[in-house]
């Protein structure tokens, strides 16, 4: 089955056709036939397109609308010029998947589009104001595109955090404002958590009931997921995607008495305060030099740049702070399983983390750990190690991809 796995952005649209027939993950047997970007949409768009067999294509053309983009894609890929193994007109496309970013307490699942699928992620639109509008645009280009012939799968950021217990996703508010607006904790990064854990359980062929992990999820977003008897249990990510660890640019955790602080101090407003926590914080605000995690290292090694070190300090020992926290709330764990763009491929920031942490019996064989990196998978821990840490290179593409196929072809979540 040929699936188009659409992840569409405000003024962006991210595209890869898969080949998938599983139900079951073995990444091996899936197959990228093509993938995409095209940025900046509405002004001066760039498209970008990658074949497996080597061929690409960078075009900088006028894109108005989410729709044209799709157009512009479908065009380039029937055109025959791009010779797309099983893809030469749009009757190839199988069912098109979508990732959503927010399903409120609406969706536990993925789910087909239908009307009242659609209106309950606008419904979900008060929860993520920037976010769901812009994934209803994708889904309404797909759907004029395609129309109703091709099954179309909404796969959520949040889905896989519906098992969450009460006691860790409310917040000790007035329990009226959770009944009144559902503020609670979502988490989000849900497909990556969920890939990473089902990986890990797939390669050491546990039962889903088996597995305790702390996943760690970081790249320029980053969140941790504690996952008990194969559910989420806890997530470091909250109301928004806005809480927890230090990220690129979001502060994550803070006193939220600040905000109304900081706003009378620099006469500001709570919206622009909301945007200094989320576009100026993080590992850019302490810095004062770049949100990249690669580049930070780079100042730290070459120049001793001070707050650069003090950056990459804070940020990992976030991580153990939660790492021990949810060690303690889940009674022990199995592995920690990092990934996402920083925990893929940083080996100087994994043993950061893992440092001095051999009271909980977590050792790491650094050459294991350096060998780990661009795209390898496998164990960073000594065998002797009784708390395992591993890295698993997340793929959110093919959980969508899988999760469409599953849901089209009616075979339950594995
Ligand atoms: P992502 O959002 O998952 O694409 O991750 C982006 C983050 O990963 C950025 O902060 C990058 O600097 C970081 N990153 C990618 N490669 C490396 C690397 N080799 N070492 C350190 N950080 C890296």
């Amino acid at each position: 089955m040929n699936i188009l796995v659409i992840n569409s952005g405000s003024s962006s649209l991210k595209f890869q056709i898969v080949e998938t027939d599983q139900a079951l993950i073995d990444v091996s047997q899936d197959k990228v036939k093509v993938k995409g970007l095209i940025d900046r949409i509405g002004t001066q768009s760039v498209a970008k397109i990658s074949v497996t067999n080597g061929i690409e294509i960078k075009e900088a053309v006028p894109i108005r609308d989410h729709s044209a983009a799709l157009d512009y894609i479908f065009r380039k890929i029937t055109s025959g010029t791009l010779n797309i193994e099983g893809i030469s007109s749009i009757a190839d496309i199988n069912a098109v998947g979508h990732r959503v970013v927010h399903g409120g307490e609406k969706f536990s699942n993925s789910v087909i589009v239908n009307k009242s699928v659609l209106k309950e992620i606008e419904e979900c639109i008060d929860l993520a104001p920037l976010h769901n509008p812009a994934n209803l645009k994708g889904i309404e280009a797909t759907l004029s595109l395609f129309g109703e012939k091709v099954p179309h799968v909404v796969v959520f950021d949040t889905a896989f955090h519906s098992t969450i217990p009460e006691v860790n996703y409310l917040y000790a508010l007035p329990y009226q404002y959770y009944r009144r607006y559902r503020i609670r904790k979502y988490g989000f990064h849900g497909m990556s958590h969920r890939y990473v854990s089902y990986r890990y359980r797939t390669i050491l062929n546990l039962e889903r009931e088996k597995l305790n992990v702390i996943v760690v999820h970081l790249g320029n977003g980053c969140s941790a997921c504690a996952i008990k008897d194969g559910k989420s249990f806890d997530t470091s990510m909250g109301f928004t995607p806005l809480a927890g660890l230090v990220m690129g640019t979001r502060a994550g955790d803070i006193d939220a008495s600040i905000m109304d602080f900081l706003a009378h101090k620099e006469g500001v407003s709570l919206s622009d305060i909301d945007i200094l926590l989320n576009k100026a914080s993080g590992l850019l605000g302490i810095s004062g030099l770049t949100n990249d995690m690669r580049e930070l290292l780079d100042e730290e090694k070459e120049h001793h740049d001070r707050r650069a070190t003090l950056a990459i300090n804070m940020f990992t020992m976030r991580i153990k702070h939660y790492i021990g926290a949810y060690l303690t709330e889940m009674g022990g764990a199995d592995a920690i399983l990092f990934t996402g763009g920083i925990g893929e491929n940083s080996a100087e920031i994994r043993r950061r983390i893992c440092d001095n942490m051999q009271f909980l019996g977590l050792e790491i064989d650094e050459n294991l750990n350096k060998q780990k990196c661009f795209g390898a998978e496998g164990e960073i821990s000594t065998a002797g190690s009784k708390l395992k840490a591993w890295v698993i290179p997340t793929n959110e593409e093919l959980m969508i991809a899988r999760d469409t196929f599953r849901c089209v072809m009616k075979v339950p979540s594995p």
